[in-house]
C-alpha cells in the first residue's frame, strides 16, 4: 500500500491508499475510493490532469474533515476515517428511518443498492469539491498556507474585520468549490437519462438531490459549527456557507447544468421542483421540523438567505479573473444575479415578494 508524509502547519499527517483492514467501514470505504479515482481523470481534459499531478488518499484521524493541499507541484485529496464513517452511518441512518415511506417508497430488497449508491455519489461529491479547490487555483493562489480543510480551523486573528473578511473569502472558494462539484455531479447522473421515462429520471435525480443534502447536513453538524443562530448572525461571521444556502445555489447551478443541456423546458423544471418538494417534505414530514430556523433548506428561502446566495454569487464573480492566473482550467464567469423570489419570513410564514 501506497503511504506519504506530509507536514502541515508544523504536524506530520501519514496518508494512506487505503484504510487498514481493521475498521467495519474499510472493505466498503476501500472498494469505493477505487471506484473514485478511476473517474477522476475524465473530469477534464488529459494533459490537464497529468498536470495537476493529483492523488487521493486517507488518513486516519476520527474528526470529520477532507482536506485539499499542494506542495511541489503535486495536489494531494485527502479524506478522514470520520468522514468515511460518518457518511456510511448519515446514509444507512436516512435509509432505515422509520418515517422515510412519507416521502420515498423503498423496498427491503433494494434498500442495500441505494445505501452503497448514495454513498459513492456523496464521496463523489466530496471529492469533486476538493478537485474544484484545486482546479481553480485556490491553493496555488497562496493565501490559504497550502491546504483547505472542511472542517472548522479558528483563524487565530485578533482584529474583528481582519477575521470578517478572511471568513467571507473562504466562503467565496466554498461556493466555487461547491459550484465545481455540482458540474461533476450532474454530468455523472445525466449519463442515467432515459429520454422516453421521465419517472425513472425523476427517481435517478432525486437521488441527487438527497446526496447533496446529506453532504451539507453531515458537514454542518460533525466539523463543529454552529448554524442554530445564523438567522440573528451577520453571514460573514461564519467560514462555510450554512448547509441550506450551499443545498439552494447547488439547485440553481443543477437548474443551470441540466437547462444547458435539455433546454430551460418543462423536463428541467419538473426535475428541480421534484428535488427541492423532496427536501422540504422530507425535513417536515420524516424530520417533523416545524419551525424555519430548524430546517436547513427553508432558510434559503427566506430574505436573509436569498440575499445570502446571491452576495456568495456575484462575491466569486469579482474574484474569478483574480483566481484565472493561478487555475488549470479557465473560471466561468457568470452574470450577476439581481434579484431572487423570497417565500418565507422568519416564522416560517409564506409570503409573495421580490427582493430587489
Ligand atoms: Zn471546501
Amino acid at each position: 500500500m501506497k503511504k506519504e508524509i506530509i507536514t502541515r502547519a508544523g504536524i506530520p499527517i501519514e496518508l494512506c491508499e487505503y484504510l487498514d483492514d481493521f475498521y467495519l467501514i474499510s472493505e466498503m470505504a476501500n472498494k469505493t475510493l477505487d471506484e473514485l479515482r478511476s473517474g477522476l481523470p475524465i473530469w477534464i481534459p488529459a494533459e490537464i490532469y497529468r498536470q495537476m499531478n493529483l492523488s487521493v488518499w486517507v488518513y486516519s484521524d476520527i474528526r470529520v474533515n477532507a482536506f485539499c493541499y499542494y506542495k511541489d507541484e503535486k495536489n494531494y485529496i485527502a479524506l478522514s476515517l470520520g468522514l468515511l464513517t460518518e457518511f456510511w452511518n448519515e446514509v444507512n441512518d436516512f435509509v432505515n428511518q422509520e418515517n422515510l415511506a412519507l416521502v420515498i417508497k423503498l423496498s427491503e430488497s433494494n434498500k442495500p443498492y441505494v445505501i452503497d449508491t448514495l454513498y459513492f455519489c456523496m464521496l463523489n461529491f466530496a471529492i469533486a469539491h476538493e478537485f474544484g479547490h484545486i482546479v481553480h487555483g485556490h491553493l496555488r493562489e497562496g493565501k490559504c498556507e497550502n491546504g483547505i480543510d472542511e472542517m472548522l480551523c479558528i483563524s487565530n486573528d485578533s482584529d474583528h474585520k481582519n477575521k470578517k473578511m478572511k471568513n467571507w473569502m473562504t466562503q467565496l472558494k466554498e461556493y466555487d468549490a461547491d459550484s465545481f462539484a455540482v458540474s461533476i455531479q450532474s454530468r455523472m447522473f445525466l449519463k442515467y437519462w432515459k429520454n422516453d421515462d421521465m419517472q425513472w429520471n425523476l427517481c435517478v435525480f432525486d437521488r441527487m438531490f438527497i446526496t447533496n443534502y446529506l453532504c451539507f447536513r453531515t458537514f454542518a453538524e460533525k466539523t463543529g459549527r454552529n448554524f442554530d443562530t445564523y438567522i440573528t448572525k451577520n453571514i460573514a461571521e461564519y467560514d462555510h456557507p450554512h448547509p441550506g444556502i450551499r443545498m439552494y445555489y447547488s439547485c440553481i447551478h443543477y437548474l443551470d447544468w441540466l437547462g444547458r443541456v435539455f433546454g430551460f423546458g418543462e423536463n428541467t423544471i419538473k426535475i428541480l421542483l421534484s428535488g427541492v418538494h423532496l427536501i422540504v417534505t422530507y425535513e417536515k414530514n420524516v424530520l417533523e421540523k416545524e419551525k424555519v430556523k430548524e430546517s436547513y433548506f427553508s432558510i434559503a428561502y427566506t430574505k436573509k438567505g436569498v440575499q445570502h446566495v446571491m452576495n456568495l454569487h456575484n462575491g466569486w464573480q469579482e474574484w474569478t479573473e483574480h483566481f484565472n492566473q493561478y487555475a488549470y482550467i479557465p473560471i466561468e464567469k457568470n452574470e450577476n444575479i439581481d434579484s431572487i423570489m423570497f417565500s418565507l419570513d422568519e416564522k416560517g410564514e409564506f409570503i409573495n415578494k421580490e427582493e430587489n
